[in-house]
């Protein structure tokens, strides 16, 4: 895993915060929490998009439950 499990549910919380308003179909909310705590985009943009993650939304939803998976294993 590129994000440790606490910093991948942090970035969990802020995309349900950020989504509220909607998604705009980028990955922009998740850049900013990247951008935020030194993350380097290259290496986890791929992963994330490896596990369904194209968009904000996408990295909640498939991300979240692929997360799960990795988590009960
Ligand atoms: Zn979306």
């Amino acid at each position: 895993m590129e994000l440790s499990v606490s910093d991948l549910k942090a970035l969990f919380v802020h995309l349900d915060s950020e989504l509220k308003a909607g998604c705009d179909h980028t990955l922009s909310k998740t850049l900013d929490f990247l951008g935020d705590r030194k993350f380097e985009p290259a290496t986890v943009i791929p992963w994330l998009k490896e596990h369904g993650g194209y968009c904000d939304c996408e990295v909640l939803v498939n991300v979240e439950s692929d997360y799960e998976c990795i988590l009960r294993s």
